[in-house]
């Protein structure tokens, strides 16, 4: 492939992304779905990785569910916390650890909170960028093997990286894995145009309106002190006969 090829590849890369999800046959999405049911279950799936752990986005979510038996009672709607970094910037997570009472309802709230991760990769069947959306204790267990395959490999060649490269994501024991995984060169050349790409993570992670957060807080069935919401629940009544769909993050594929 060459150069011409390659920009070419990337300029179709820009108009698919501002375009959004359209480019996916239907029941498929930005997001590489993970769990049993899910693209990245115990077979697994080979996909690029895009960029090594210091480049993949970090933010919180707020979550409060528990295991009935067959799946999971949610306390409140799953989303985005307020209080997250907007874009991948590593130095900039430490001052989002505690929950942020002044920057999100949720936080004053009490609402469970989880740090979550996006990885971003080239899926070679659908040819175009996707995230795996992952809590933090799958993404320490990738990013464990990620530093074990890229140690290895720079025992032969101290430039080597996986970035760039094919990986097999697979759940195992109730978690996930990463192994080196095969790819054509051309393929690899495909995926390489989409390094450094400004994949918008934060429109990625739909941070939600106010009105709309304090909306389904309100509904909660616990979890949540409902009594920090007051001031601003008038104004989300007047706003909840046009609340906007949520995107298919919603959909949980968690065990
Ligand atoms: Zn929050």
């Amino acid at each position: 492939m060459s150069i011409r090829d390659i920009l070419k590849q990337r300029e179709e890369a820009r108009d698919n992304a501002s375009k959004g999800d359209t480019d996916f046959p239907d029941g498929v999405t930005r997001y590489v779905k993970v769990g049993s049911y899910g693209e990245i279950n115990k077979d697994g799936r080979t996909l690029v990785l895009l960029a090594s752990p210091d480049d993949w986005y970090v933010y919180f979510i707020h979550e409060d569910k528990t295991y009935n038996g067959k799946g999971y009672d949610h306390n409140f709607r799953k989303h985005t916390c307020l209080h997250s970094p907007k874009d991948v910037d590593i130095d900039a997570v430490l001052t989002y650890f505690k929950p942020g009472k002044a920057e999100c309802i949720s936080c004053k709230a009490g609402a469970k909170r989880k740090m979550f991760f996006m990885i971003p990769v080239y899926d070679l069947e659908y040819k175009t960028f996707r995230v795996i959306d992952i809590a933090e204790f799958h993404a320490n267990n990738i990013i464990s093997d990620y530093d074990k395959a890229e140690k290895m490999g720079r025992k032969f060649n101290p430039a080597y990286t996986l970035v760039g490269e094919a990986v097999h994501f697979k759940q195992v024991d109730k978690s996930y894995s990463l192994e080196s995984g095969e790819a054509t060169d051309e393929q690899l050349a495909e995926a390489k145009a989409f390094i450094g790409f400004d994949f918008k993570f934060a429109e990625l992670a739909n941070f939600r309106e106010v009105d709309d957060i304090v909306t389904l807080l309100n509904d909660a069935a616990g979890g949540v002190d409902k009594s920090v919401l007051g001031s601003v629940q008038q104004k989300a009544n007047a706003k909840a006969g046009d609340e906007e769909a949520w995107t298919p993050k919603d959909e949980d594929f968690n065990f």
